[in-house]
């Protein structure tokens, strides 16, 4: 009798700090590289976090609703400190590892919900990034609940704060990061 192979349950590849490393560009080239998600009520504390620490912190907008205009901002980004995008300012350059051997997040408890919730992108089924090293080495598994609430939790506090309203268009910031060379304008694009 053939038996399913249990999903293998998700942990971090040993040495690995690529999500807190490396960004992507996103909906397209032009678009240019997006930072770590923010919503608006994370925004000052992180601000806060980043001034106690001497770090500098660039945080713009995502995404916006409005319907002659970006009226509403929905959610900011936090931007990588390289001038290719990549990086983030909390990530320890210097101190000791975490457990899984990777560097550490110096704000792990602080840490923005887009943080709490990677890998996750989806809940049902549970979907994982494919950008995600785990995923890269399990390509072939679909992941299971256990080990992921926390991670669950935090994409629906997100999904919830980040759900556009009825009837408004969706602006979404172009951040002219990167290094490709037909990148937009920084600013606002309408998207719907
Ligand atoms: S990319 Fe995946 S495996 Fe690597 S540190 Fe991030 S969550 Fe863990
Ligand atoms: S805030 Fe921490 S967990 Fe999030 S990307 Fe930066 S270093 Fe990684």
């Amino acid at each position: 009798m053939h038996t399913a192979k249990p999903p293998i349950v998700f942990s971090c590849v040993s040495g690995c700090s690529d999500c807190c490393i490396y960004r992507e560009y996103y909906p397209s080239l032009e678009f240019g590289k997006i930072g770590v998600l923010i919503l608006p009520e994370e925004k000052q504390r992180l601000e806060r976090l980043a001034r106690k620490k001497g770090l500098a912190l660039r945080i713009i907008p995502r995404l916006a609703v409005g319907l002659k205009g970006p009226e509403k901002i929905i959610a900011y980004q936090m931007m990588g400190k390289n001038a290719d995008g990549d990086l983030c300012p909390f990530l320890d350059l210097e101190g000791d590892l975490a457990p899984h051997g990777g560097l550490r997040c110096s704000i792990y408890k602080d840490r923005p919900a887009a943080c709490s919730a990677y890998p996750v992108i989806s809940e049902k089924p549970v979907g994982l990034d494919a950008h995600c090293r785990f995923c890269k080495k399990h390509s072939t598994t679909t992941a299971d609940r256990d080990g992921l609430q926390h991670e669950l939790e935090s994409l629906s506090k997100i999904r919830a704060a980040v759900k556009a309203e009825d009837k408004l268009h969706i602006w979404r910031y172009a951040t002219a990061t990167g290094t490709e060379k037909n990148m937009l304008a920084e600013g606002w694009v309408l998207e719907i």
